[in-house]
């Protein structure tokens, strides 16, 4: 049993975390943010995933996880820290360290006894042999510290299974006695361990991240070309998908991916490039068809009607993907405010990521449109205009193709997912627009 704490509580520190605690480790979560970790305390997830709050409920009563904005008592006496926090995107391209190196300042003025730190956040190749140096330098005690990688690949909306039953596990250290932690840390899980540098174990992660960009971003360009000349893009993808060496995954075209992720680790991994005095064209390409892609069913839609100047639009789906409360680079968020513009009134469903959308765009008036949040799809589609699917939640798929008839005042739906097959719209007479596929006009 190591006793381990969590440098903050998002999506990849509180997952790990509580799953460190499942397979029996004495587990502290530290975050500096007080409501969350009331929210916590209370048996109650900040954030929205499978099973997550199951366990935390009962390894909080079992008394192997605590949450505190204490980092101090937290980090101390720790056998080992794994930094969770965020590295968002900067202006550049450029991933922000600035919270990466606060937890590295707090964990050098605070630990009193031998510990390795573990950078679970994504970073840049050779933040890690930085984060290490820096800590030296404010170290307050005697005390050997020791950074190891471990990057994250769990898929937000599956992050408690994906945690729990991971394909791999990725460890960068430059010392067996790091290696030999961190395999024990990660033994109760049975998972396959694959041992590299830390230089290298950082970039696992940003060339996995981009690797599957870069199919997504491949098969909407491909997509596009489908629409232009005729074929099918979910025959294609499906004709593609029994050859073993291209897999049936992230075959999927649609509106462009989002998330935390693929966005800004595409756009770091290409700024490391550049730094290097490297251009990364694949990479580029994959952003570039990506942006155009967000936009695409709008963009469609205007070429369609004359105005969205009063006309009641219902959006299916505000989240980047279903299973998640998570907007970050959601199509929806550039979406939307380019049918306010015109002047929509908008009649948003989705089940969990309603209570996110309406910070940003609260409901009622919004600039020349408005919003509405509705909490069934069917008060989003009566007497709507045009309509839009952003997200595929199984709420949204079980909708069938004669209620968009029925309800619509124009049975006029824009697709980003690809959900409904062409000719089930056709029968069902509504006018359908999706991605690759031949329109319903
Ligand atoms: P997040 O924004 O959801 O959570 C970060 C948390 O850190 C916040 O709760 C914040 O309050 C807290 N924090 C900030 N400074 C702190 C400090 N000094 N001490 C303690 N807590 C502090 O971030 P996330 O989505 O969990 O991502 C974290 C990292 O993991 C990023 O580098 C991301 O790229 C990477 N990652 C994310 C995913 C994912 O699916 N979200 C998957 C793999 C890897």
């Amino acid at each position: 049993m190591y006793k381990i704490a969590v440098a903050g509580t998002g999506y990849v520190g509180l997952v790990a975390g509580v799953c460190f605690a499942e397979i029996g480790h004495q587990v502290t979560c530290v975050d500096l943010d007080e409501r969350k970790l009331e929210l916590m305390k209370s048996g109650v997830s900040p954030i929205y995933e499978a099973d997550l709050e199951e366990l935390m409920q009962k390894n909080y009563s079992a008394g192997r996880i605590d949450y505190t904005t204490d980092y101090k008592s937290a980090y101390k006496n720790a056998d080992a820290i794994f930094i969770g926090v965020g590295t968002p995107e900067q202006h550049d391209g450029s991933a922000n360290l600035s919270y990466i190196a606060t937890v590295a300042r707090q964990i050098a003025e605070t630990v009193e006894k031998d510990c390795l730190v573990v950078v679970k956040s994504t970073v840049p190749v050779g933040t890690n042999d930085k984060v290490e140096q820096f800590i030296q330098d404010f170290l307050l005690h005697d005390v050997k510290i020791e950074v190891a990688s471990n990057p994250e690949f769990l898929a937000q909306g599956s992050a408690v299974h994906d945690t729990l039953h991971a394909e791999r596990v990725v460890i960068g250290t430059e010392s067996e006695w790091a290696e030999e932690q961190l395999t024990k840390i990660y033994e109760p899980f049975h998972i396959p361990i694959v041992s590299v540098n830390r230089r290298s174990a950082e970039m696992i992660k940003y060339a996995s991240n981009d690797f599957l960009a870069l199919k997504i971003s491949y098969m909407n360009d491909i997509a596009n070309l489908c629409e232009l000349v005729g074929a099918d893009i979910q025959d294609v993808a499906r004709g593609m998908s029994f050859d073993q060496r291209i897999g049936s995954k992230f075959l999927n075209a649609g509106i462009g991916y989002g998330g935390s992720c693929f966005p800004k680790d595409t756009k770091a991994l290409e700024y490391i490039a550049k730094q290097n005095h490297y251009e990364l064209k694949t990479v580029k390409a994959a952003i570039d068809v990506n942006k155009e892609q967000k936009t695409l069913l709008y963009k469609k839609a205007c070429r369609r009607l004359i105005t969205f100047n009063g006309l009641k639009v219902a959006v299916l789906g505000l989240t980047f993907k279903p299973g998640t409360d998570d907007l970050r680079e959601a199509a929806s968020l550039e979406n939307v405010p380019l049918l306010i513009e015109q002047g929509a009134n908008i009649y948003a469903y989705d089940p969990v990521g309603a209570k996110n959308f309406a910070k940003i765009h609260p409901e009622g008036e919004n600039g020349n449109g408005t919003i509405t949040y509705v909490s069934d799809i069917e008060q989003a589609l009566a007497g709507a205009n045009v309509c839009f699917i952003f997200t595929e939640w199984g709420e949204v798929k079980a909708v069938t193709p004669e209620l968009y008839k029925r309800l619509m005042r124009t049975p006029l739906v824009y697709d980003g997912r690809n959900i409904y097959g062409v000719e089930d719209m056709q029968v069902a007479g509504v006018e359908y627009h999706s991605v690759g596929r031949r329109p319903v006009v």
